[in-house]
């Protein structure tokens, strides 16, 4: 195993034309700020996943699975290591009834879905189908297979109510071994905003157990989720809630409560719509997004005495006591 520039070098040498060197993720991530990754391993297939095991395992370097990065913040000094989005072999959605044909209320119906797949156009398309239980995931901008890594929830739902079993390729496993292992979900410990999958396992598809019902339900309840959410939440550059909410309260309402929303450090600022959401301006900052989560944390620990957890996942900074990790 080699270290720093001969690691890269190291990885780069099999991955071949397929990585890009230095390549920024600010474009990849939904808070638009960040350094690059040292590789970049884009739009993968099945063989580039076996590619970037190979990799992983000659050079040792880290790597960022890559979703839709609407849970991410990567500091400006960039990722050191390789980082890995999937492609359109990932992306495709299966309907597989399990009750026999026809629409029979209540039924069960299985969805299988690519790690790639958006999470809101999973929601829509089952809705669609007339199939109930996603309806709430058409508030969280992520892709399947980041909504299984941080069994992301909202609205009184999350994945791990609907998740039935999900299939995770490990970029650490033998060469030798498929990669890919299908996992049931009661072995994914799923728990708020966390599961087991690891920095070096990719989520490459989740099957979800839905229920059939009626079209026009579904779809008023999607219609129900986007009006609550254009009514609460900020637009602009952002990656939703900063932190977990602490056991019976909101993280947002700690953080008014400690003064700081509109609270602003250099390109970041808390957003005066929804004080757990920390808004970056164009051209910004990763540091300063860091610097005010860090500074908002502590304020709230002084004066209210919580220590709030972040839910973003930041990537590249020094170990922070409050890093998501
Ligand atoms: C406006 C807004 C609203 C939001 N609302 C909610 C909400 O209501 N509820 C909620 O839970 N979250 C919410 N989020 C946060 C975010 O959408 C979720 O955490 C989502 O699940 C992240 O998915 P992603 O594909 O964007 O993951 P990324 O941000 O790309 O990555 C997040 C983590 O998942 C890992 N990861 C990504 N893809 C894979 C994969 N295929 N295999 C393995 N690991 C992977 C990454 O390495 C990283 O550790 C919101 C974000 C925004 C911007």
């Amino acid at each position: 195993m080699t270290t720093g520039d001969d690691a890269v070098g190291a990885a780069a040498a099999v991955l071949g034309d397929r990585a890009r060197r230095d390549v920024p993720l600010g474009p990849f991530t939904t808070y638009g700020v960040g350094g690059p990754a040292a590789l970049l391993l884009e739009q993968c297939g099945p063989a580039d996943l076996q590619l970037a095991r190979r990799a992983v395992a000659v050079s040792g370097l880290p790597v960022l699975v890559v979703g839709r990065g609407s849970n991410l913040l990567v500091a400006d000094r960039g990722f050191p290591g390789l980082a890995v989005t999937l492609g359109p072999d990932f992306a495709t959605i299966a309907t597989i009834a399990t009750d026999g044909p026809g629409v029979v209320p209540g039924a069960p119906q299985v969805v299988r879905a690519g790690g790639a797949v958006s999470f809101p156009i999973l929601a829509r398309r089952t809705a669609a189908l007339g199939l109930r239980g996603l309806e709430w995931a058409v508030g969280v901008p992520g892709s399947v297979g980041g909504a299984v890594r941080m069994n992301a929830g909202g609205h009184g739902s999350d994945v791990r109510a609907r998740l039935t079993r999900a299939w995770l390729f490990d970029l650490a496993a033998e060469a030798s071994s498929a990669g890919e292992v299908e996992v049931a979900a009661g072995d994914l410990a799923l728990d708020y905003r966390r599961s087991a999958v690891t920095t070096l396992q990719v989520v490459t598809a989740a099957e979800f157990a839905l229920t059939t019902g009626d079209r026009a339900d579904a779809e008023a309840e999607i219609a129900e989720v986007v009006r609550w959410r254009r009514e609460h939440q900020p637009g602009g550059a952002n990656a939703g809630s900063v932190f977990a909410n602490p056991d019976g309260d909101s993280a947002g309402r700690l953080i008014d409560a400690a003064g700081l929303r509109g609270h602003r450090r250099g390109s970041a600022s808390v957003s005066s719509k929804h004080a757990n959401f920390v808004q970056v301006d164009e051209g910004g900052s990763a540091d300063d997004v860091q610097t005010l989560i860090e500074e908002v944390r502590n304020t709230v620990q002084t004066q209210l005495g919580v220590d709030l957890t972040v839910e973003n996942r930041l990537v590249g900074f020094d170990p922070s006591p409050s890093s998501g990790g």
